[in-house]
């Protein structure tokens, strides 16, 4: 493998990083697609350790000391990064998650607390199809060198090999703010869609098409819809 000097990359990084300019806050270097560090979020599986969510969280709190922001539970499983779903089998379902929530207080009163609010509106009009913001403040950088503003998808992101990372951050990032619809996707008029897990990025990665619905998050956002129902 090719020995690299990344130091005087990490410098232009942290100099960009003035808050002045506006610089992103957030960026992520994939080291290798074949990635075997065995992070904790990859060697625990959902289905298989669900019901030691409870012995994770008491474990950062032995280690971080017991800061509510330190531990949060994210429940996604995506597809790999080629498009296989084999992850996808460790999914749990609605009812699952639900059991998990309910068996933490802490997980619970935040769950709660979204439930009893009204159903919110879209943050933009509904023919935009991107609605996220992290972009503005976050990149992945692959081991190819392609600078990705998700790392579920490839769209926006440019060659560093042939581009420059300022023409990729500031120029190409921000056309995904342009994107419309351009199907009669069930998504686009749907109303749980600001509920709804379903994004450009995920879908692709799932479905291989940016306006698919994704039938697991159709079951997730019809499950919060019916608790909010019990809740109001
Ligand atoms: S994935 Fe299903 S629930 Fe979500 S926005 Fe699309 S149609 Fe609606
Ligand atoms: S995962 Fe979805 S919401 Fe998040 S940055 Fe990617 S496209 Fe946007």
């Amino acid at each position: 493998m090719k020995k690299q000097n990344i130091s005087g990359f990490a410098t232009k990084i942290a100099k960009m990083c003035d808050r002045k300019r506006q610089f992103p806050i957030n960026g992520q270097l994939e080291l290798t697609y074949r990635c075997n560090l065995n992070c904790i979020h990859c060697y625990c599986k959902e289905m298989e350790n669900k019901d030691q969510i409870g012995k994770v969280k008491a474990f950062t709190h032995q280690l971080f000391g017991r800061d509510k922001k330190r531990f949060k539970y994210g429940p996604f499983i995506f597809p790999r990064l080629n498009g296989d779903k084999a992850p996808c089998d460790h999914r749990l379902s609605p009812e699952e998650l639900l059991k998990i929530r309910h068996s933490d207080s802490d997980m619970w009163q935040e769950y709660k607390k979204d439930l009893c609010e009204a159903l919110p509106k879209l943050k933009r009009e509904k023919d935009y199809l991107y609605h996220c913001n992290s972009w503005m403040t976050n990149f992945f950088i692959t081991p190819y060198g392609r600078l990705k503003f998700c790392a579920l998808t490839d769209n926006f992101s440019t060659d560093l090999k042939k581009e420059k990372f300022r023409e990729g951050f500031y120029n190409i990032f921000p056309r995904l703010l342009y994107e419309k619809f351009k199907t009669k996707s069930e998504c686009r008029n749907c109303r749980l869609r600001p509920v709804c897990y379903q994004c450009p990025g995920r879908a692709y990665l799932e479905t291989g098409d940016e306006e698919a619905p994704v039938q697991y998050y159709c079951k997730l956002a019809k499950a919060i819809l019916k608790d909010k129902h019990s809740f109001n």
